[in-house]
């Protein structure tokens, strides 16, 4: 596929340069150049997909976790049947659907949560009986099949065509390709990209496309960013053609054998996620040859084989042309980087793909083109958000461990509370011991071990179900609601913003009005020009000079770079402060008593929402009067190393720890947002009913957007559903039926998804929020679809628990 003579020079400037000429540099390439960047060059080390790409097996299956990652690969999908007839280069693109088979009743309620799903997200999904599935796919044996979803939508294509494809629709728009041509440098300069020094000469460009597959860790660090990517081995069979295969078929999906299977030329193609995968040793990777495939290895396979042997009889005598072992790259969370680093301005990441990179190129391509030329992406990509790791995560190590792992549980059943086992403790709260003392249940959160509940009696047995921390989480609740208990919010982000010019630069990039009294504390967000969240923050002014702004966890590193990109010539200096400090609510009814006992009775002097010194055991602390939980308390932040100091007085007065399951329960039960659940960035203050957080009169970024929105009037908005049954366990992300349609789900009107949810035990009864057409108003019967069965419940307005606050507000009372 070579695009020139070898001894063709790059171009002394570009305005974009891909890098990488795999499925995502091709696409990128392609979409620039149809977006009307007429100079756009792509460089490729070696040939045209000549790393991962060439190898892969090519399936496209279009469900993903959210709607808009759903929606990168139906664009893909209607781009791959396109391309063929706009090039004149066919993509080998086939339509015959999926077939995902569940041979276990807790596979069932998974493939129907996803059929659900796939509902939700606008894809065709079908409960078959195992007579149509093997009607569908006749050498399936099936007397173990308790029934499959059926999904027509998807396809397969073949990698090689498609690039070939897009590489030609790109050059007729003037894109320019090199392949044997290097990065072997990355040029910046005050944070910003310059440009790339390759084998053939420098280019000077203003931002790059980071498409290296497995190799984008080291690439990425040529300009300072981090990629946490790890190649791992990754295994399909291939046999010759066998009787009863003609034509193509569906593919089949027998997840509890970890398997997927299709034809592939009247033979076989047998894939996995094999449980024990296998990580590509870190000196290996920069030895990985173009073309290379990793050496075929049948122990390790045998246990696939077996599976696959069960499921397909006819596989005995069937003749095998290879096992083939091709490196692909995972991130510590199973879904890929998309989008520019916090670190390098116009550095932008598309890798990591996770074994979905054909699937989604089309749609990832485009998005990433879209975010280049425009400077955000099409639609929110808040899972792919490329700064959501921290450091800690992108060393050999924890990445090494973790890959393999994410391969092994690509098809896991995605139960709730599910936990990774991998590159665990990468770092330590303030607090550990005591949890560790107190056998806390962790759950793993940029890095840190937060305690989800607490006295954990065995590890606990994962269901779709009342789960088994039900009992413990109750308890817990029921300290902060009618006792105190202690929450561990110490992994939350701190960023101090100080300087002359805080002030100013606040009110520009924060949505409410900044400029309040030191000793204040002001909830607000940061919103992008369209008027979308950012970031939901807490901000403490300390001083005229400095402010603290408390983020989530996983914000910090978005954050950060979100603030240095904004600053105008304001004098602000900032600071992460986060792992400085430790943040413990005291929340609940005894929290008043229990501060006067401990000598910080002066905090009861606080208004709420107003920020207090004192001083527990002998340790300075800044507490803040407000709730997460709706239960009067405070937000008590201190030095790390006094953290355990403090916990021991508040626990001997008579403070109890509580987890970050009982605190999710309380905040759904009060109706408070959460950034990836309610709030993201397509969604406003008004869609989120946050409207009280703004102030219309100040010039922050996004206002105009937010004038405009509101003019027009919302589509949707955050509701809360309470549930009529007991029973019910709502997850998030289910859709949600008007009631006309909830007998069973299939005739009826989806109007929106829950977007949180959890068992209320204040309230007594599942409840969930939920972003539904705003035509639906107090009282509007619905139904909830968790896993195909409706589940009814009413629309209210308000929150479910205590909804004026009068709880958290009222007086403490230990002081007169
Ligand atoms: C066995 C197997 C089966 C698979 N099956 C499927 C499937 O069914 N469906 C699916 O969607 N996905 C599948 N995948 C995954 C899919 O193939 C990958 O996600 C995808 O090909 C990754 O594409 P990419 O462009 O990110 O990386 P690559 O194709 O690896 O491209 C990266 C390119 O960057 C170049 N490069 C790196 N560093 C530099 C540098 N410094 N300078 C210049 N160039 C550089 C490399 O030479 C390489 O060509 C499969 C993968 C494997 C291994």
């Amino acid at each position: 596929m070579t695009d020139l003579p070898s001894h063709a020079s790059v171009p002394a400037h570009a305005s974009i340069v891909v890098i990488g000429g795999g499925v995502m540099g091709c696409s990128t390439l392609y979409h620039l150049a149809r977006d009307g960047v007429a100079d756009a060059v792509l460089v490729e080390r070696n040939q045209l997909t000549s790393g991962t790409t060439w190898h892969s097996a090519g399936q496209v299956r279009a469900l993903r976790s959210s709607r808009n990652l759903t929606n990168l690969v139906k664009y893909s999908a209607s781009l791959y049947a396109a391309l063929g007839q706009e090039t004149g280069q066919q993509t080998g693109w086939i339509n015959k659907g999926s077939i995902s088979i569940a041979t276990s009743p807790e596979r069932v309620t998974h493939v129907r949560r996803q059929e659900a799903l796939a509902h939700l997200h606008g894809l065709r999904a079908e409960w078959i009986g195992p007579d149509e599935a093997a009607e569908r796919w006749p050498l399936m044996r099936t007397d173990d099949v308790i029934g499959a979803v059926w999904s027509p939508d998807d396809g397969r294509v073949s990698p090689s065509d498609l690039c070939a494809a897009l590489v030609k629709g790109a050059k007729a728009r003037g894109a320019r390709i090199f392949e044997e041509t290097g990065v072997t440098a990355i040029l910046t300069k005050d944070g910003r990209i310059r440009g790339v020094e390759t084998t053939r000469g420098t280019i000077r460009c203003d931002a790059i496309a980071l498409c290296t597959g497995l190799w984008s860790r080291a690439a990425a660090a040529l300009a300072g960013a981090v990629a946490p990517v790890w190649p791992c081995e990754h295994f399909y069979l291939l046999t010759r053609p066998i009787e009863g295969i003609s034509g193509n078929l569906p593919t089949l999906g027998d997840h509890n054998g970890q398997l997927y299977i299709r034809d592939d030329s009247g033979g076989l193609l047998v894939g996995c996620f094999e449980p024990g995968a296998r990580a590509i040793p870190p000196e290996m990777i920069g030895q990985i040859k173009p073309f290379q495939l990793l050496a075929e290895d049948w122990d390790h396979f045998e246990p696939m084989m077996i599976n696959a042997l069960h499921r397909l009889p006819a596989l005995a005598t069937a003749e095998v042309k290879m096992l083939l072992n091709g490196p692909e790259s995972f991130t510590p969370d199973g879904t890929f980087l998309l989008g520019e680093t916090a670190e390098t301005r116009g550095l932008f990441l598309g890798c990591g793909m996770n074994s979905v990179g054909v699937a989604t190129g089309g749609g990832g391509g485009m998005a990433l083109a879209h975010w280049i030329c425009h400077g955000h992406p099409p639609a929110d990509m808040g899972e792919a958000e490329p700064n959501r790791f921290p450091d800690c995560f992108n060393s050999v190590e924890a990445l090494a461990a973790r890959a393999p792992e994410e391969l092994g549980r690509h098809y896991d059943i995605a139960y709730p509370g599910r936990q990774m086992t991998s590159a665990r403790n990468l770092r330590r709260l303030p607090l550990q011991d005591k949890w560790e003392a107190e056998r806390a249940h962790f759950g793993q959160f940029y890095g840190w071990e937060r305690p989800l509940y607490f006295h954990k009696a065995a590890e606990p047995e994962l269901t779709f179900g009342r789960p088994a921390w039900f009992g413990p989480v109750g308890s817990e609740v029921e300290q902060a609601h009618s006792g105190a208990a202690l929450f561990d919010q110490s992994s939350f982000g701190k960023i101090e913003v100080e300087g002359r010019d805080a002030e100013r630069f606040l009110n520009r990039v924060c949505a409410n009005d900044m400029t309040r009294a030191p000793g204040r504390a002001i909830y607000t967000a940061m919103l992008n020009p369209r008027g979308g969240y950012e970031s939901d923050v807490t901000v403490l002014r300390i001083r005229d000079d400095l402010y603290r702004i408390y983020t989530g966890s996983a914000a910090i590193r978005r954050d950060l770079g979100w603030l240095r990109r904004h600053m105008d010539g304001e004098r602000v200096t900032l600071r992460d402060a986060t792992e400085e400090f430790a943040t413990i609510g005291l929340m609940g009814p005894e929290a008043a008593r229990i501060a006067t006992e401990v000598g910080a009775g002066n905090l009861n002097d606080l208004g709420y929402f107003r920020l207090g010194e004192s001083e527990i055991a002998g340790a300075h602390l800044r507490a803040v009067r407000l709730s997460y939980v709706g239960e009067a308390g405070w937000e008590i932040t201190c030095k790390a190393p006094n953290a355990g100091r403090i916990y021991d007085a508040l626990y001997a007065a008579g403070a109890r720890p509580a987890g970050l399951y009982a605190q999710t329960s309380m905040r759904i039960e009060k109706g408070y947002r959460a950034i990836g659940h309610e709030l993201d960035s397509d969604v406003t203050p008004l869609e989120a009913g946050l409207e009280f957080a703004v102030a219309w009169d100040s010039d922050f970024i996004g206002r105009e957007a937010l004038e405009r929105r509101r003019d027009e009037g919302v589509k949707s908005r955050i509701v809360t559903i309470l549930l009529d049954d007991i029973d019910a366990v709502p997850l998030g992300n289910e859709p949600v039926y008007a009631s006309d349609g909830a007998s069973d789900g299939s005739g009826g009107r989806i109007v929106g998804r829950t977007t949180s949810a959890a068992f209320g035990y204040r309230v007594g009864r599942p409840v969930a929020l939920a972003a539904i057409d705003a035509g639906l108003d107090e009282g509007a019967p619905v139904a909830i679809d968790i896993a195909r069965q409706p589940f009814a419940g009413r629309v209210t307005l308000e929150p479910a628990f205590d909804p004026t606050g009068a709880r958290m507000r009222k007086a403490t009372g230990a002081r007169p």
